[in-house]
């Protein structure tokens, strides 16, 4: 299989050296922004249930600390290797930079399928991680959360294994983490809540109103994306998850949806209006079909480089919104930034998640929670300051938004390293 991360990564690199260049910085200090501080790889044994022992490959790689700790997801997927989490900790350093945090990048994960494992051995194997990595993270050193498949449950076993083996309490060591074991409301549906808040900001600026949106991807990303968006007036025409999507041109109910996907397994064959799911109301689609749909606004809320040299010429949206992480390559990016598409940034449209992250982390600190309003509230003005900085330094300097992202967060960075 071709590596996906192998990609991401040199794109994410090559636009931080020229960047750095642009910037007039010196080749060492870009050296120092493009290699990540600490890399561990590591290989650990996890006792299935029929009494096999199963070794597993598993990353933390600490990109950048200037800022402060190292911060960002654990992902457990097939697709995980060395290239992808450190291109995923390198976004992470940037993308906490542009939402203006007090931290660095990181990023860890595990090769597995969790389709094919049982909860237990789930749990097993999320506590082994963490006897691998407790010795260099921390609530000032790096603070992990919740990425591709992984979810607050797993973050509670997490935590609960950190706790053991450090005596003591330390909640501000994982965020995304359920409510009851120190989590904020607000922070599940953050970053869909944040792309939609970023999507309205950009809106404004437009002054255009925008209807329709295909949402590709159907996890906690993409489907609280759907829901938002459609109760603050969109029409959701199309989602997808990674077995197949519906097509519901009168605009479908994502919450209904859902309700159908947990029944079936798949949002396939979903096609729900309001409370009610019908086969006339919709028509099934692919996953690359979902993409070249001609609607007002593509949203990629699942993996990386889905939309790419091979597909690039066929999307029709005019505006795209990268909820995932790298959902487009650099050839498929040149290419429709060429041709005037306007497309939000991965750094800073899906930052709304980090953002909430680190109302987490300071809630944990002090022991003192917030309201569910009070969070919502922090995390609007919070991506609202971020957006317009963005926004301006991009139509100041005639530059695109990922340009101007990452000319913002590069400063921020330099600016404490020095
Ligand atoms: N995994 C999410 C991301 O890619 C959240 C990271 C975090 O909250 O630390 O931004």
């Amino acid at each position: 299989m071709e590596n996906q991360g192998k990609k991401m990564l040199e794109s994410a690199q090559s636009l931080i050296i020229k960047t750095g260049k642009k910037l007039g910085l010196d080749n060492q200090l870009i050296k120092r922004l493009i290699e990540p501080e600490m890399v561990h790889e590591f290989n650990f044994p996890v006792k299935m249930d029929n009494g096999e022992i199963k070794l597993f490959k598993g990353f933390r790689i600490q990109h950048n600390s200037a800022l402060g700790p190292y911060k960002g997801g654990i992902r457990f997927h097939p697709q995980v290797n060395r290239e992808e989490s450190q291109a995923l900790a390198t976004l992470m350093s940037i993308k906490c930079s542009v939402a203006g945090l007090p931290y660095g990048g990181g990023k860890g994960g595990v090769v597995l399928n969790p389709k094919e494992l049982s909860e237990d051995e789930l749990e097993r194997l999320s506590r082994k991680y963490v006897d691998q990595i407790a010795a260099f993270i921390g609530e000032n050193i790096d603070v992990p959360a919740p990425d591709v498949n992984t979810n607050p449950k797993i973050m509670a076993w997490m935590l609960d294994e950190y706790e053991k083996i450090i005596g003591r309490k330390s909640p501000a060591t994982f965020t995304g983490k359920p409510i009851e074991k120190g989590g904020s409301l607000g922070r599940t549906e953050a970053t869909g809540r944040g792309g939609v808040i970023i999507l309205n900001a950009l809106l404004s600026k437009l002054r255009k109103k925008s209807h329709s949106i295909a949402v590709q991807g159907f996890g906690n990303v993409g489907y609280y994306f759907a829901k938002i968006a459609a109760e603050s007036g969109f029409k959701v025409v199309a989602v997808s998850d990674s077995r197949g999507g519906v097509l519901v041109k009168d605009g479908l109910d994502p919450q209904t949806t859902l309700k159908c996907k947990n029944e079936k397994g798949s949002v396939a064959g979903c096609y729900c209006r309001g409370s009610v799911c019908d086969l006339s109301f919709g028509q099934p689609i692919s996953n690359e079909e979902l993409l070249e749909l001609p609607v007002d606004v593509l949203v990629p809320a699942a993996l990386e480089n889905v939309i790419n040299e091979k597909n690039m010429k066929k999307i029709k949206a005019k505006i795209i919104i990268e909820m995932a992480n790298g959902p487009l390559t650099e050839e498929a990016y040149e290419y429709l930034n060429e041709k005037g598409v306007i497309i939000v940034p991965d750094v800073l449209a899906n930052s709304g998640g980090v953002t909430v992250s680190y109302l987490e982390w300071v809630q944990g600190k002090q022991g003192y929670w917030w309201t569910e309003e009070e969070v919502n509230q922090r995390l609007k003005d919070s991506l609202e300051k971020a957006f317009a900085g963005i926004w301006q330094k991009s139509q100041s300097k005639k530059i695109s938004l990922k340009q101007a992202a990452f000319e913002t967060a590069i400063e921020r960075i330099v600016a404490a390293m020095r």
